[in-house]
């Protein structure tokens, strides 16, 4: 054996060279192939045997394989663990190949570079969040920070720098990351996100213009807004990738929509983890605000609402305008269901135009596009003539489609399949030619059941059939039992044999394979047409592609103000006043989340005020109150309360007035934090030195424990500092939840600082959760009760309580009680209490009775008698 390679190796491994850094999938008949270090890992990632086939350089070369149909399941889970796939495909008919000699290899060649940022298959894509892939590039100090989703073809760009990476991240979860050589690693995996590193040639900014300029077909970019040069580097990298991943089919990109900074409520990652709004901690949707509140009845509108819940809005015109619609729909509760009931039934126009344009779309995704628009046009029917502003632009985006909606009428069945290849979606009536052929094919289908008959009859077998399978095409079937009769004269004039199988003997006859390939050539013609009108109609599409995106757009909006209005009559929530001002009043708040949790154990949620309004000064809280009392509950309340009025949400309260929040940060003490897995409290004071260096006077802040990651005594000095300096310098609106009773003092020193807790009962010793926050400091922690409610040894608990009273006892005597603490084993496994000396006991506990001659033991009595 040589070592040469095989001809068919050789073309796999030039096809693999060519496209290092990922899987490659090999066409090869029904299955894509993978050998070598690729099968190895693909057949551990996905749980699938490994074979060999072959040899290279004298070793076996492991292999393994998808088949094709099923191949798409085997990508998601590639494509989640991390993995890259090239997608090789054979690019002509086999028997092409063979023709040019018996050694020649089918051509093929990568199709597509599957990567986490780049899908577009319905499978592969949760229908009701986006996929973004984004883009980060540095020119010079100037950063910039582009995003797309191929899926429905958003693309947005903005100015970052590259503190701000991290918190734009957070924000949009990108599924990957393009970069050059940054060193983001770590900032990317903690994004979630895969980071794929380029080449600085594909971020050449002058480059990325002319890319741009291609893609839309325009000299210059001017009519999309000026953009920076690390602007034109993200984008025109992202294009680049696209073009590369994509090989060429470019995905349907909307012109770029610049995003300012200032125009969302910038919330960082820490905070976004925290107040769980998009992604509850342990991982899932489920347990967040997001998941809690989606009422959307289309994917689009979920998209949306993730979007305005990750961003919510820092315009008040626009706000109040999104309020405007939500009230309009909330006070109609005939038009709502009604709007609702028609949305139901709008398919996903966003991302059916996407895979249409990429050239992966089928006539379903034409029959979506065709749907969404008749849709659309019935339900800005429905819309009053004075709706709301936003819900009127709406409808206006949702009229005057009917021309296209007319030609897909046309053409289309009513219940198109879901690829072309096969044929029989274009309807009846649409093409005079294709009518034609088609009959011809079904009327030869229909003579050929004719001539069974005929068959049967000339040669005297009334069992014999036409049949017809994929080797043989039509053919004539009789059992072996009359094979000599058939094969002999005259039979043997009109019937040609062709197989015999067991029990069955197969002909054909001159006029069966006439007809049958007056059937083939007909079918084919057919096949080709269909063809023909649905590249028309791609294309009809394609040159509409704006206003279809648009109409998918302005569809969102209604379904997303009808989803919120929806939430507002159904739980009871009601309109927020948004203003100018510094106010933050809360009359009756609740946690949607904690409120739907508690609602399945059929407990109530016990709804509470929150002010923080006290005229010119920042407005603190100070909130005491023992552990499981609620405060965690009540400061994430309020946090979620103002995204959602500035999502253009009601909010679930009895009243709500919110100034206008820029910032919102939220922070819990460490020993909350453990899931990170890094030194938490050193993580607890980077996030807390960003809140103090960055808020506002209009920001937001939430702190809860902060400074428990740490001994007693340097807690509570952090703790004390950090709000002294929200107070004095960030001067903005706060909450601030800890069980250092000693803060309380504050609330005498600052302005502006008010005391609240969390109120509880005790009762027969054991303490009960009203839940219930009211101003004022707590008067005792309750901890040791907690303790004992969670199941400690009564014993622990009782020695906890005699050290309590101790400490108690001493604060209120000793001048210092810093000494007082320090000098108590609190934090030690503390020893049970000396026992008061008991010199009786210890002796008799000495005493072996089996040594005792009977003189020690009178001795012992004497002994013991004295002790007594
Ligand atoms: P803390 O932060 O004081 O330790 P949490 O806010 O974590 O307490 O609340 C503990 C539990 O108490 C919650 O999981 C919830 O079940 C319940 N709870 C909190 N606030 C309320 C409320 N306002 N009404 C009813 N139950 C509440």
């Amino acid at each position: 054996m040589s070592d040469q390679p095989t001809p068919m190796m050789a073309q796999y491994l030039a096809i693999r060279e060519a496209n290092p850094g990922a899987l490659l999938f090999y066409r090869m008949g029904d299955f894509y192939e993978m050998f070598f270090d690729d099968a190895v890992a693909a057949a551990a990632a996905l749980d699938i045997a490994l074979t060999k086939r072959g040899t290279h350089l004298g070793e076996p070369i492991p292999m393994c394989g998808v088949p094709v149909h099923a191949a798409e399941g085997y990508l998601l889970t590639l494509i989640r663990k991390g993995f890259r796939v090239a997608i090789a495909e054979q690019m002509e008919d086999p028997a092409e190949a063979k023709k040019r000699g018996s050694k020649s290899v089918v051509a093929r060649d990568v199709v597509r570079l599957v990567t986490p940022g780049t899908l577009t298959e319905e499978s592969l894509l949760e229908a009701r969040r986006h996929n973004y892939l984004a883009a980060f590039a540095v020119i010079r100090d100037e950063g910039a920070l582009a995003w797309v989703d191929i899926s429905t073809g958003a693309f947005s760009v903005m100015d970052c720098a590259l503190p701000r990476l991290a918190p734009e991240l957070a924000r949009l979860a990108p599924r990957e990351v393009l970069a050059c050589d940054t060193g983001l690693e770590e900032l990317v995996a903690d994004a979630g996100a895969a980071l794929t590193d380029l080449h600085a040639s594909a971020f050449d900014s002058n480059a990325g213009a002319r890319r741009l300029c291609a893609l839309y077909g325009v000299e210059t970019l001017d009519g999309f807004g000026t953009f920076t040069r690390a602007e034109l580097s993200a984008m025109g990298a992202i294009v680049d990738y696209l073009d590369m991943t994509q090989k060429g089919k470019l995905p349907l990109l909307r012109p770029p929509m610049r995003e300012r900074a200032g125009g969302a409520m910038q919330i960082d990652a820490a905070t976004r983890r925290n107040l769980e709004l998009t992604q509850a901690l342990s991982g899932g949707r489920e347990g967040s605000l997001l998941a809690a509140i989606d009422r959307t009845v289309t994917a689009p509108g979920a998209r949306l609402l993730e979007r305005r819940i990750s961003a919510p809005s820092r315009d008040l015109a626009l706000i109040a305008a999104r309020h405007d619609a939500v009230a309009a729909l909330a006070a109609d509760a005939r038009l709502l269901a009604d709007l609702r009931g028609a949305l139901a039934r709008v398919p996903d126009m966003d991302r059916a135009l996407s895979r249409l344009a990429l050239d992966r779309g089928g006539p379903r995704d034409l029959a979506a596009i065709r749907a969404g628009l008749a849709q659309g046009a019935a339900i800005a029917a429905r819309l009053p003539g004075d709706a709301a502003p936003v819900l009127r632009d709406a409808a206006g985006d949702l009229v005057g489609h009917e021309a296209l909606v007319a030609v897909l009428d046309d053409a289309l069945v009513a219940e198109p399949p879901l690829l072309a290849r096969d044929g029989g979606f274009v309807a009846e009536g649409h093409d005079a030619d294709l009518d034609q052929t088609r009959r011809l094919r079904d009327e030869g289908r229909g003579v050929i059941a004719g001539m069974q008959a005929d068959y049967a009859a000339l040669a005297g077998v009334p069992s014999l059939k036409i049949k017809h399978n994929n080797v043989l095409g039509y053919f004539i079937e009789t059992t072996t039992t009359h094979a000599e009769r058939m094969m002999a004269a005259p039979l043997n004039q009109t019937f040609i044999h062709r197989q015999t199988t067991a029990n069955q003997i197969r002909f054909t006859t001159v006029e069966l394979s006439e007809l049958e390939t007056r059937i083939l050539n007909a079918r084919d013609r057919a096949l080709e047409i269909e063809r023909g009108v649905f590249d028309r109609l791609r294309r009809a599409v394609l040159d509409y592609a704006a206003q279809v995106g648009q109409a998918a757009r302005a569809l969102a909006e209604i379904d997303l103000a009808g989803a919120f209005a929806d939430l507002a009559t159904g739980e009871g929530w009601v309109r927020p006043r948004v203003d100018d001002s510094r106010a933050f009043v809360i009359t009756g708040g609740r946690h949607p989340v904690v409120e739907r949790a508690l609602r399945r154990k059929a407990q109530s949620f016990v709804a509470n005020d929150c002010d923080l309004t006290t005229g010119a000064t920042p407005a603190i809280w100070l909130l005491t109150g023992p552990n499981m009392a609620g405060k965690s509950t009540f400061l994430r309340q309020n946090a979620l309360i103002a995204v959602l009025a500035q999502a253009g949400a009601f909010v679930p309260a009895r009243d709500a007035h919110i100034g206008l929040v820029s910032q919102l940060f939220s922070r819990v003490g460490a020993a909350d934090d453990l899931a990170r897995g890094r030194s938490t409290f050193m993580v607890e004071m980077v996030e807390t030195a960003a809140i103090l260096n960055q808020a506002d006077d209009r920001a937001l802040v939430i702190l809860d424990e902060i400074g428990r990651g740490t001994s007693t005594w340097d807690g509570l000095s952090i703790a004390w500092a950090v709000m002294e300096h929200l107070h004095g310098m960030n001067r903005c609106r706060a909450l601030f939840a800890t069980h250092y009773h000693e803060m309380t003092a504050l609330s005498a020193k600052l302005d502006g600082v008010e005391n609240a807790t969390v109120t509880v009962r005790e009762w027969q010793g054991e303490v009960i959760f009203l839940h219930e926050v009211r101003k004022g400091a707590a008067d005792r922690s309750y901890g040791v009760q907690v303790a004992k409610l969670a199941g400690l040894p009564t014993s622990v608990v009782d020695r906890a309580r005699a050290v309590l009273d101790a400490l108690e006892s001493g604060e209120r005597q000793a001048a210092r009680p810093v000494a007082l603490i320090d000098d108590l084993p609190l934090f030690r496994a503390a020893p049970p209490p000396p026992p008061k000396a008991r010199p009786l006991d210890d002796r008799l506990r000495a005493v072996h009775p089996d040594t005792l001659s009977p003189r020690e033991a009178l001795e012992l009595i004497y002994e013991l008698k004295a002790l007594s």
